[in-house]
This record gives C-alpha cells, structure tokens and sequence, in this order.
C-alpha cells in the first residue's frame, strides 16, 4: 500500500523522546493538555481543543488547527468545516468507532476585528510548540492509518518536502510501517468556488473511501487495555 515517499523519521511518530512525549491514557493526556503553557496561543483562546475519540480507533485523521466554533465547544470539527468532514466519513463507510479525530494545534488562533474572530494560521514554532501532543496521542491510540488533513497536517505527518497537490490521496509509509495518507482540509474544501470545490469535495470523498477499503484489508485491531 506504501507509495513512494517515507516520512521524516524525526516527526510525531517517530520513537516517543523520552521527557518530551506527555505520558498517560486520553483523558490524562486531555486533562493535562488543559494545563498546557508550551507557546503562547492559550492566553487569547477559550480552551484548548484535545482530540475525540476511542483509544481503540484504528484511524487517526488530523486537522490543522480549531477554529471559532471548536474553540468555543472545545471539541474538533463541529463547525461548518466539521460537518462536511463528517458527512464525507459517514458516505465513505468508515465507522466513528474507528475514527479519532484531532488537530496538529490544539488551540484557536485569532484576531479580532469587531465582533469577528478571524482564523490566523499557528506559526512554526506554535506549531512544534504542540507537536508532543500530537506524538502522544499517537503513541496511546496506535492507529493502523494516519490520515492528514490539509498542508499544515501533511508536513507535520510526512515532512516539509510534502506536496500535498502532486501526492494527495497516495499512501506513504510511516516509521514504524503505518502507512498515511493526505487529503484536502475540509475548509479549504469550503473556501474554493464552483467547479473546483465539486471536485475537491469529490477527491475527499474518494480519498476516504480509499481510507475505509485499506481498513478492511488490514489485520483485525489488536486488543487494548482501555483508555
Ligand atoms: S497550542 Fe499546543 S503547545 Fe500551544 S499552548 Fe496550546 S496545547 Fe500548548
């Protein structure tokens, strides 16, 4: 299934760094995430955004950052991006007891303009700031697939060199023989017009059937002890 590029064996999924990698089951990871202090992104947010999801989940799909609305749930993909996101998982098949869905940034990022809030993109630092997060949601769930979600996921998955125009929807190997994949974010799905939002809707869509079909070919999920 793997295609032709292997990840950054330095990325979130690479060997956990000791002192670097939080330890726990997800809800201590989710009440420790609370906590968290490591860039500056928490001071203006509502809460952070931890991941959703059973510990079980054999397929780890990841965001890029919350938005106004998940900031303001405290939970991923419930805005209008989050609800054709979720529209296109349930069309693909896969069940949401084998889906954990999370963000490479676990807080929003603004600025205020009136009343708005508009989405500012986490930098490189903010972004590194999170990674150990992200790595140790990994290392609880152990998926059998990684799915990123939009440019800022698929260089955090799969390193900077990732194209995610010329390679989305192949199949990469990860460290430790997982393979991932990329697809569209669904708001950039959102922000493109006409013809061309039809079909990148229509790739997503394909893309996570392609996720639900490796799925059911792959070994069945080995037993865990909870989360
Ligand atoms: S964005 Fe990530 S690293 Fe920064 S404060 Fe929030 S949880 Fe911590």
């Amino acid at each position: 299934m793997a295609g032709s590029r292997d990840s950054d064996d330095s990325g979130p999924f690479a060997k956990p760094v000791e002192g670097e990698t939080p330890s726990g089951g997800l809800p201590t990871l989710r009440r420790k995430a609370v906590e968290c202090r490591a860039c500056p992104l928490w001071r203006d947010a509502t809460q952070t955004v931890f991941g959703e999801g059973s510990s079980r989940a054999r397929v780890m799909l990841i965001g890029e950052q919350p938005g106004d609305k998940e900031d303001l749930a405290g939970a991923p993909f419930v805005g209008p991006a989050g609800r054709l996101l979720r529209a296109a998982l349930e069309q693909s098949g896969l069940s949401p007891r084998d889906v954990y869905l999370t963000n490479t940034v676990k807080h929003f990022k603004f600025v205020r303009r009136g009343k708005v809030r508009l989405h500012q993109r986490a930098n490189a630092a903010e972004q590194a700031a999170c990674r150990p997060w992200l790595a140790a949601e990994f290392q609880r769930i152990r998926p059998q697939l990684v799915v990123a979600l939009g440019a800022m996921a698929a260089h955090t998955v799969f390193g900077r060199g990732f194209s995610l125009t010329a390679q989305r929807g192949q199949w990469h190997a990860l460290p430790a023989g997982i393979p991932g994949m990329a697809t569209w974010h669904p708001s950039a799905i959102l922000r493109k017009r006409g013809r061309e939002r039809e079909l990148a809707h229509r790739e997503l869509e394909a893309d996570l059937r392609g996720v639900a079909d490796a799925l059911a070919d792959a070994e069945p999920p080995r037993q865990d002890d909870g989360d």
